[in-house]
């Protein structure tokens, strides 16, 4: 029996043989060629097909994961035709007189490292996608498919790394885990498995591929990270009935559907959810949230390689108003910098990117770019019930622009005879210490507060959310946060706002009671995490 540790993606458990993924290899040679002409030829060919096979995947992906996840295989196909890549290629082909697989090889190379060393962990995660569709022109070139399929029985998929064409080629129904020896919690890879709903485990290192093989029993833990590869019949016992714990769990909670979130004694507080696209509302809808506690709308952005216009805004924000209504849908302001960057934005380097031009900063520098944003906002308001939150805040004078520019905003809209609702709730995000210690000025300011606890806890604890070396020292549960939590609830209540917590400690259930004491009046948790508050509400009784 070995165990090895690696960073749980989705959690959930899985018992079963292993898979190990191997892609065909594709030997690729480096040939002197006297006529370039048909290896250039060779290459216009492989890239059609090459798009063609994406095309049919896309569709596939679609269907099983949603708009927003099938859009990477529509990067891909852009990839395919990116001026750079293929100036890369070609002049390598003419330039060396050598065969196009050889360059189209050696470019995914150079490509994937010169991704591999930026800084930026979302460009990091693209070296594994000009790889994918490098090795895709290359098979189809070969007249070969570059992977293969998984056996017949649902098994633990183990692989170096998938790419993401990879990952949603399986067949689902055969898949009971990811597990890979490489990735990061960014790619697109682990975001396709968590939706999926499948257990997945990514770092394992270099050793777990050496002695992994086809066959072997193990057992992936995507709570804790851990893969048991030959577990023993103890092991085997205690996994089994952790796996049959979770399925009760699971459908107990599904009993827990249409039911209030009332304590024990009485307090009803509202569980909602967060999302970062509109393809997340039927996750919403299923698992019964109360409304949309946190919209990430950075993630519209992020997803472009351009501004999002006010119109594509507006027709998102609408449809994500229609189809809660007449529940409350809370969307944040554009929250990007620091770890989430978009080319376009052409953001200057910064030393300390989380303490940097980021959030509510950016969109105080560039207002032209907030304003879009804040139309499309207060346009879409007629058609649900809106709340607008801003990210990032410190200060008074911030919040006194922020809302300078909103009535500048309602004035345009005034001016042009457009409609908007007179009834949005306008609030803040208690995401640093300072706006946390003056949260008694701030209160009077905004119809409510909502905790951002992930930057919360690095502000405050001065440790970066990014790096996993310091996980030991980012105590989530420290004094410190619960008393500036506290604080803000206090200060929110004595000036007739509301709180609610939308970081990921809401859901944890450790806290639960904590925060009801507190007086928090919302929670806002992965859809997937709002049956389990509910659970943990409804057994709290504060009269104790
Ligand atoms: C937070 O900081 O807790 C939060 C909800 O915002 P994000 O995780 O998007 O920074
Ligand atoms: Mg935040």
């Amino acid at each position: 029996m070995v165990r090895y540790k690696g960073k749980g993606v989705y959690g959930a458990v899985a018992v079963g043989k292993v898979s190990v993924f191997r892609r065909r290899d594709v030997e690729v040679k480096r040939v002197r060629v006297e006529d370039t002409e048909p290896e250039l030829a060779r290459l216009e060919e492989a890239k059609e097909k090459a798009v063609a096979q994406l095309k049919q995947i896309y569709e596939k992906a679609l269907k099983e994961v949603g708009e927003a996840n099938a859009r990477i295989f529509e990067i891909h196909m852009m990839m395919i035709e990116d001026d750079d890549y293929n100036e890369a290629i070609t002049e390598m082909i003419r330039g060396q007189s050598v065969n196009a697989a050889y360059a189209v090889a050696v470019t995914a190379d150079n490509f994937a490292e010169m991704f591999s060393s930026m800084d930026d962990s979302y460009m990091q995660a693209r070296a594994a996608d000009v790889r994918d569709i490098s090795n895709r022109i290359i098979a189809c070139m070969n007249g070969s498919e570059n992977n293969r399929s998984v056996c017949d029985e649902k098994v633990i998929i183990c692989a170096d790394d998938l790419a993401p064409s990879e990952t949603v080629s399986l067949d689902k129904d055969k898949v009971m885990a990811f597990v890979t020896a490489h990735g990061s919690s960014n790619s697109h890879t682990a975001i396709l498995a968590r939706n999926m709903n499948i257990p997945a485990i990514i770092g394992l290192g270099e050793e777990f591929l050496t002695q992994i093989r086809d066959g072997a029993t193990a057992v992936a833990d995507g709570f804790t990270g851990e893969l048991i590869l030959d577990p023993d019949e103890k092991i085997l016992a205690e996994y089994r009935q952790k796996q049959k714990e979770e399925s009760e769990k699971k459908a107990l909670l599904h009993e827990l559907k249409g039911k209030e979130n009332v304590t024990v004694d009485g307090k009803r507080i509202g569980i909602f959810a967060n999302i970062g696209s509109i393809d997340n509302i039927g996750a919403v809808l299923v698992n019964d949230a109360g409304g949309i506690g946190l919209f990430r709308s950075e993630f519209l952005y992020l997803e472009k390689s351009d501004y999002p216009t006010e119109e594509e805004q507006f027709k998102i924000y609408k449809r994500a108003l229609e189809s809660m209504a007449p529940k409350k849908v809370i969307i944040r302001t554009l929250d990007i910098g620091a770890d989430k960057k978009a080319d376009y934005f052409d953001l200057h380097k910064e030393e300390n990117p989380a303490l940097g031009l980021r959030a509510i900063r950016l969109c105080l520098s560039r207002p032209e770019i907030f304003k879009v944003q804040l139309r499309a906002l207060y346009r879409a308001s007629v058609y649900g019930r809106l709340g607008i939150m801003f990210p990032m805040i410190t200060s008074v004078s911030e919040v006194e622009e922020i809302f300078a520019l909103c009535a500048q905003v309602r004035k345009e809209l005034d001016a042009n005879n457009v409609e908007y609702s007179e009834n949005i709730e306008l609030g803040i995000m208690i995401e640093t210490p300072a706006a946390a210690l003056i949260s008694d000025k701030l209160a009077p300011m905004v119809d409510f507060f909502s905790v951002g606890t992930n930057d919360l806890t690095q502000y405050t604890l001065a440790c970066d959310r990014q790096n996993p070396d310091i996980d030991r020292f980012c105590d989530t549960h420290h004094e410190a946060i619960l008393r500036l939590i506290e604080m803000s609830a206090k200060n929110a209540h004595a000036n007739g706002a509301w709180i609610g917590i939308c970081g990921e400690l809401a859901a944890d259930t450790s806290l639960t009671e904590t925060f009801l004491r507190m007086g928090i009046d919302e929670l806002s948790v992965s859809p997937a995490f709002v049956l389990k508050v509910r659970d943990a509400v409804r057994k709290t009784d504060l009269s104790k």
